[in-house]
């Protein structure tokens, strides 16, 4: 089922065929906007950069020449400083992505890749360091088993905390302005049937699901032209208001990119901190799905009255978020959109690094596309290369919380739950609640979900012994949460 050796993929560098230099320093062209990202690209949040002696010879000599840029020597502690100062500039301003600087990191990487340093970085990351992005991209492309990297995460997350948190999803409406040709919701699918809840449905399916135990919740509606955001951001803080107030410990918003000026009306009387930040643990869910923008302007199209066709818009929404409060982000992508893993990786993993300097929680999403009304199979990536890149975020990323779904089969689930933060279990219907499971029907869901047993089922697959799950508090303890609800 894992990709083994010998089978690793030629690096595909879509973006950019632009070469820099191979050294360990910016090419003398460079400018300041080009050092930006190769700052960004290089930061590594300070010990994930691997140590001189754990070098290969060859890689230790090269580390010790010193640099020239522009005709002038540079020290080593001059360009951190530099890096440092442009890093600083980077986290303070929006996320941005530069597709040449990552074109040019996975030219690096793969060539890293076939060097005696695979080891000495798998090393590193076995130890709990964590991994830039581009260490991230070697490992990707090193001629390395699967299992030899899963192996690793098992091990590094048995390090950490492991006890797993659960949230289970709540679709508001399927209905939505935008054209993305892979999901079922868009709006020109003529084989979803429509329905949208009113309050009274979603409060019932929020008591509903306290009952059963579960009090984390994502709400998710589809994105909408400008005309119909004042009614969206309504109807969700409604929802998110209700959520709070039946007890729900965390509550995650999945409605799409929001303008500077609707955050007002979206988290409208949800208490603050003294600066300004939200009390309740309200998590920000924006998927960019891909970082490619050609990829992107494939799938979400290019109209500007198409809500979602703005990459830009989509990709700082966290940034927005952050000055509009809220200190929990879910960034993700969609695996198999774009069938250059590796540039994906390294732009969630640059994303990732942005979001956790900025003093966010991150939460990491990796859906795999699957079938929708009225359209094909769609199978995103095999196994086992999924499994590689779970096994790679969670080695690389050991601050993040990775989440699956149940859009993964129970043996995939099992795989990946040792080494990921979260399993979210529910259907992707329209409040598709009932006392003991949920409506899966395919023409009223944005996709189709694997693993259709009841929250409960799933969840207690995974209860360590004597152990559990966060946000969830099966029947033993429910009462509590009745006497809660009902009062
Ligand atoms: S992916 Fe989101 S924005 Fe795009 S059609 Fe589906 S629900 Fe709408």
């Amino acid at each position: 089922m894992l990709r083994s050796a010998g089978e690793t993929p030629a690096p595909q560098t879509q973006q950019s065929q632009a070469h820099c230099g191979a050294g360990l320093w910016p090419a003398p062209s460079l400018q300041v906007a080009n050092l930006q990202s190769e700052a960004m690209l290089r930061y590594t949040g300070g010990s994930s950069r691997l140590p001189r002696s754990q070098l290969c010879p060859r890689k230790a000599a090269a580390s010790r020449r010193t640099p020239k840029w522009g005709g002038a020597e540079l020290t080593h502690v001059a360009a951190v400083h530099i890096s440092e100062w442009v890093l600083h500039a980077e986290v303070m301003a929006d996320f941005r992505i530069d597709a040449d600087a990552i074109g040019h990191t996975l030219q690096r990487a793969a060539r890293r890749a076939r060097t005696c340093e695979v080891e000495a970085l798998l090393a590193h990351a076995r130890a709990g360091n964590g991994l830039d992005a581009e260490s991230l991209a070697v490992l990707w492309f090193a001629d390395l088993d699967s299992e030899a990297l899963y192996s690793a995460a098992l091990q590094t997350r048995g390090r950490r905390s492991t006890r797993l948190e659960t949230f289970s999803p709540l679709y508001l409406t399927n209905t939505c302005d935008a054209e993305c040709r892979m999901c079922g919701m868009r709006r020109d699918n003529q084989a979803l049937h429509r329905e949208t809840a009113d309050l009274a449905q979603v409060e019932a399916q929020l008591r509903l699901l306290a009952r059963r135990g579960m009090h984390a919740v994502a709400l998710l509606t589809g994105e909408y032209r400008a005309a119909s955001r004042p009614w969206a951001m309504g109807y969700v803080n409604a929802a998110l208001r209700a959520a709070h107030g039946l007890g729900f410990s965390h509550v995650l918003i999945n409605v799409g990119s929001i303008d500077k000026d609707e955050f007002a009306a979206l988290l409208a009387g949800v208490p603050r901190r003294d600066d300004g930040s939200l009390q309740p643990k309200l998590t920000m869910c924006t998927f960019q799905e891909t970082y490619s923008r050609a990829t992107y302007a494939k799938f979400m199209g290019t109209d500007p009255d198409n809500p979602r066709a703005d990459f830009d818009r989509r990709l700082t929404n966290f940034d927005r978020a952050y000055r509009a409060g809220m200190r929990v982000a879910n960034p993700g992508i969609l695996v198999g959109l774009n069938a250059d893993v590796a540039y994906e990786l390294t732009a969630l993993a640059l994303h990732t690094r942005h979001l956790l300097d900025k003093g966010m929680q991150v939460y990491l999403s990796v859906p795999r596309l699957r079938q929708i009304a009225g359209g094909r199979s769609q199978g995103g990536i095999s196994d086992g290369d999924f499994i590689r890149l779970v096994s790679l975020l969670s080695l690389g990323l050991p601050a993040a919380k990775i989440v699956i779904t149940t859009r993964e089969n129970a043996a995939i689930q099992h795989t990946l739950a040792p080494i990921v933060t979260v399993i979210s279990a529910g259907s992707a219907a329209v409040t598709p609640y009932t006392e003991t499971g949920a409506r899966f029907p395919l023409e009223v869901s944005q996709f189709e979900v694997i693993d259709q047993r009841p929250f409960e089922e799933i969840l207690r697959d995974h209860l360590p012994p004597a152990g559990s799950i966060e946000n969830f508090q099966p029947a033993l303890t429910a009462p509590r949460v009745h006497e809660r609800v009902a009062g």
